[in-house]
C-alpha cells in the first residue's frame, strides 16, 4: 500500500455537510458524485495533500445509512492508494484478511476499490483504490 488516499465521513445531509466542512477546510469541495451501485452521494475536498469523502446515503438499504443508524454520523471508512488492487486483494486474503469484495468495482473519483470487513481490521473499515488508467 502506498498512502492514505482518502478518509470518509458518513453524513446525514451531503449539502449541509458541504457548508460545514467548506467552513472548516475554508475553501469549496472539487466535486460531488453519485455513485448509483454504492447508493451514495459523495463530495471531495482537497486538503493541502489529503483528500476527505464525504458520503450520504441515497436510499435506506445503502451500507452509509445503515451506517449511521448504528454509530451516527462519523469516520466510515480509510482508503489507501495501492498500484495493483487485485494483487494486494489476493495478498490480503492470503494473509486472512476477510475482503467484501473480491472482485474490484468502480467506485468515486475515478477508482477501483475493495472493501475489507472490519471485523478482520481492528473494527477500522478500510478501502482499497486503484486510480483507472485507461
Ligand atoms: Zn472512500
Amino acid at each position: 500500500m502506498n498512502k492514505i488516499e482518502h478518509i470518509g465521513i458518513a453524513v446525514k445531509s451531503l449539502k449541509n455537510s458541504n457548508e460545514l466542512f467548506s467552513k472548516l477546510f475554508g475553501m469549496r469541495h472539487y466535486k460531488v458524485e453519485t455513485v448509483e451501485s454504492e447508493g451514495v452521494n459523495t463530495s471531495f475536498f482537497q486538503v493541502g495533500e489529503n483528500k476527505i469523502e464525504l458520503l450520504e446515503g441515497t436510499k435506506d438499504d445503502s451500507p452509509i445509512t445503515k451506517f449511521i443508524e448504528k454509530k451516527g454520523e462519523g469516520i466510515h471508512h480509510i482508503a489507501f492508494d495501492v498500484d495493483d488492487i487485485e494483487f494486494e486483494i489476493e495478498r490480503l486474503k492470503n494473509e486472512g484478511f476477510k475482503v467484501l469484495n473480491e472482485t474490484p468495482k468502480k467506485g468515486a473519483d475515478n477508482k477501483l476499490i475493495a472493501f475489507l470487513h472490519p471485523k478482520s481490521t481492528n473494527g477500522v473499515l478500510i478501502e482499497l483504490c486503484q486510480e483507472i488508467r485507461e
